[in-house]
């Protein structure tokens, strides 16, 4: 009987609600403590910093499995079992058809991606975020019952708001997120392919870089122009393209680069990461042939 009663009273509109009866609000507007909560709240952070360190990791990796490659080519062709000429043809194909490479830049790429997607859910998760924090909602009272149960422009539900957001935020940055991808994964390439040809220029070079400066022969010059000595620690100029090793330019008394006159300022000076590669496994392989032609001629020498 009590139970009829209820459902009765539960059907009647608003305006027949009876005098002097509770009507449940049409919004509740957030408490302290959730909006406190919510503030703490940080869910994306460490993901960005596992998929960076798995992917230096996974780049180490790949580094070492080239450095493998190269000392057994390289001592192949020591002891004449290879032609030098031949080798270095199977280099240029390694960059292109190795298996291992060829999955290892496949992981690389779909963590690149995973990165800016994580991203995007980051900027729509913080944008929601500031837009309900920055609500100006009166706290529920018996005094404002009445107006939260009559409310007509009620605000989205926390869980709308972030899907629409997210809608908006995911469509908005997919072709900026597609660039991104692709210019970190062409990165990456670009570092595979000097370590394993250390002195060869890059074959598949974007227009908007003009990285790469060939010198005669086709090779890239490894000496920095102020010393005339391979570089250490190779710096380039952003005006002009030009790298220069970071001592000799300490000592370098003019502001002039040696190559095509172009001003040296500081603040256009970064780190020559891809040069860094290439002066490194430049150095792996001239070790590794003296090795191995000392071993060789060790061997001769018992015969
Ligand atoms: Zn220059």
């Amino acid at each position: 009987m009590k139970r009829e009663q209820g459902n009765e009273l539960r059907q009647n509109s608003p305006s027949e609600s009876p005098e002097g009866l509770f009507q449940l609000p049409a919004y509740y507007p957030l408490t302290k403590k959730f909006k406190s909560e919510l503030r703490q709240l940080n869910p994306a952070k460490t993901i960005d910093s596992v998929i960076k360190e798995t992917r230096s990791a996974l780049m180490e990796t790949l580094f070492e499995y080239i450095d493998n490659q190269a000392q057994q080519g390289i001592e192949q062709v020591s002891k004449g079992n290879i032609a030098a000429e031949a080798y270095e043809k199977t280099k240029k194909l390694k960059y292109k058809e190795d298996p291992v490479l060829l999955r290892g830049k496949r992981v690389l790429e779909k963590l690149n991606q995973t990165r800016r997607r994580q991203a995007t859910y980051l900027a729509a998760f913080q944008k929601a975020r500031t837009e309900i924090l920055d609500r100006r909602d009166l706290e529920l009272s018996l005094e404002d019952l009445e107006r939260y149960a009559h409310m007509e422009d009620i605000p989205s539900q926390v869980h709308d708001l972030y899907q629409e957001v997210l809608s908006a935020n995911v469509t908005e940055s997919a072709s900026a997120n597609e660039l991104l991808v692709k210019t970190e994964t062409t990165e990456i390439d670009k570092k595979l392919f000097v370590a394993i040809n250390p002195t060869e220029p890059i074959p598949f070079n974007d227009q908007e870089d003009d990285d790469e400066i060939e010198v005669g022969g086709g090779k890239v010059n490894l000496t920095c122009p102020i010393s005339r000595l391979i570089m250490k620690n190779p710096v380039k100029n952003k005006k002009c393209g030009h790298t220069y090793d970071k001592a000799s330019l300490a000592n370098y008394n003019s502001t002039d680069c040696p190559e095509c006159g172009a001003t040296i300022q500081k603040s256009e000076l970064v780190e020559d990461t891809l040069m860094k590669i290439r002066i490194a496994c430049y150095e792996r392989d001239q070790k590794l042939r003296e090795l191995y032609k000392t071993k060789v001629d060790e061997d001769i020498d018992r015969l």
